[in-house]
């Protein structure tokens, strides 16, 4: 555009960025990729950006967020880790965001979407993990609906944390369950880069931790995956991209592996399971989060004026306390939970209003 023609203002000049990344979308992404101006839209009607497109918003939106900053002091494997190296969900969120971002442009998919599926994937992760995950969801029960985190995320960005998302993110987020098929393959390309992500950096933590070493991994899987956690990593990622490439040229795209890898990643994911998740340290550490939970939502249930304020009443919830107490609960870090469980459930040192001992005129 000639910036120097007249009567072409700084408005008209911005809001062509956004359509040229648009119609560049519409040039170079594979004809199966969502393009940014076929989204089916916000739940909002909202003016579009001028710089960016609806995909790169949400994702800046979701990186901005305060549910993504705690995910800094939530757990990835290791409960609030002393060691600076260890992973957070945090850093699992930015290494899952890599991951998919290199597969999604290697295979011309909209790298925007899907960045903003991976940042957004675990926003709703409650504090300890899966083992967080599994006692709120017995507490809510299912005639309340249960607790997932992938929905739960979807649950912050609309009613906690309002975002308005598109529905092609919403959509994406929701859909990293196990048992759910995501529509679009920018998203399904999420939840396989989640599953090699997590196989990838659980190994190189859990050898931090000294519970394993290289050479405790099967023989076999060493020879399919690698040798090293990175030849590992890159072998999963390629051979994804790799068949998935194949698959794409077909009416029914889907992202896939090759039988061998996928088999080999099964494999590797049983014995972490066997040798890292599910270890007797491990399941100790899963009894005390239980504990502090059902400690937690018990206590919220009786004294609902102890819920923070700054959890909102949802009217689509019909005053139901208990969804309350887990949206409350849910939004904890690691270190606020224990930090409430101390100071609600144990005794604390009584503290005189003013310190009788240094009082000279004291009897
Ligand atoms: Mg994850």
């Amino acid at each position: 555009m000639d910036l120097s023609q007249p009567g072409i203002s700084k408005k008209d000049i911005s809001r062509s960025i956004r359509e040229d990344i648009e119609a560049r979308e519409e040039a170079t992404l594979h004809p199966w990729a969502v393009r940014s101006c076929h989204s089916a839209g916000r739940s909002l009607p909202e003016i579009p950006c001028p710089l960016r497109t609806c995909f790169q918003r949400d994702r800046d939106r979701i990186l901005h967020s305060k549910a993504f900053r705690r995910l800094m002091h939530k757990t990835q494997v290791f409960i609030s880790p002393v060691g600076d190296h260890f992973r957070t969900r945090l850093t699992h969120t930015l290494e899952v965001s890599q991951v998919s971002r290199t597969i999604a442009r290697a295979l011309r998919l909209n790298e925007d979407l899907t960045e903003a599926v991976a940042l957004g994937h675990d926003l709703g992760h409650p504090p300890f993990g899966h083992n967080g995950e599994d006692i709120l969801n017995e507490l809510l029960g299912q005639k309340n609906g249960g607790f997932r985190h992938e929905l739960h995320s979807v649950r912050i960005t609309e009613h906690l944390e309002p975002m308005n998302l598109t529905v092609e993110v919403l959509e994406g987020m929701a859909s990293q369950a196990s048992t759910k098929k995501a529509l679009t393959l920018e998203a399904q390309v999420v939840k396989i880069a989640d599953r090699i992500t997590y196989l990838h950096h659980d190994a190189e933590d859990a050898a931090r931790a000294g519970l394993m070493s290289e050479k405790d991994l099967p023989a076999d899987l060493r020879r399919t995956l690698g040798d090293t956690r990175q030849a590992r990593l890159d072998r999963m990622v390629i051979d994804l991209v790799r068949e998935t490439e194949a698959a794409l040229e077909s009416d029914a795209p889907a992202i896939v592996m090759s039988r061998e890898i996928g088999e080999a990643m099964g494999a590797l994911r049983k014995w972490m399971f066997r040798n890292v998740y599910l270890i007797p340290s491990q399941l100790a550490q899963k009894q005390k989060v239980r504990r502090v939970i059902r400690g937690l939502f018990d206590f919220y249930l009786m004294n609902p004026e102890a819920i923070s304020p700054n959890i909102p009443e949802i009217p689509e919830d019909g005053k139901n306390l208990r969804r309350r107490a887990a949206d409350y609960i849910a939004g904890m870090t690691d270190r606020y939970a224990i930090e409430r469980y101390n100071r609600h459930l144990l005794p604390t040192p009584y503290e005189p209003a003013h310190d009788l001992q240094e009082d000279p005129f004291h009897v």
